[in-house]
């Protein structure tokens, strides 16, 4: 009985992992951002460890400025980059989609050339 209830909950547990609905595909930034992301972390743990040595006392102060100033340096574009990266994708959410009035707020089918709301004319995007 235990037995059987146990191969039940294991069987819905790999159902749930299987058939969960993956994530919906990352924006072009995301998709950019990840390994910097992951650079920012490495470099943050570095300096991190640096501090800790330092105190231990397996650092010299002179050691540890210069290493410090090294990982520092390799941050800055990494940080700088991931900015950016921000910025676009913000924007990229920020525009609002096809189909949309500006002056009423209301949604249209893509086909629209002007607002089926209030009758205002949608700027019309670059068609394929
Ligand atoms: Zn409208």
């Amino acid at each position: 009985m235990v037995a059987s209830l146990c191969i039940l909950m294991s069987i819905a547990a790999l159902a749930f992992v299987l058939f969960v609905e993956p994530d919906p595909a990352p924006s072009e930034a995301d998709v950019l951002m990840a390994p910097l992301v992951r650079k920012k972390e490495i470099l943050y743990e570095n300096l991190r460890d640096l501090l800790f040595e330092f105190r231990m006392g397996k650092l010299s102060d002179t050691d540890y400025q210069e290493s410090k100033r090294v990982a520092q340096a390799e941050l800055v574009p990494v940080l700088s980059a991931l900015e950016e990266l921000n910025i676009k994708k913000m924007r990229e959410e920020a525009t609002p989609p096809k189909g949309w009035c500006a002056r009423c707020s209301h949604t249209n089918p893509d086909e629209n050339t002007f607002c089926g709301n209030c009758g205002a004319p949608l700027k019309s995007k670059k068609r394929k």
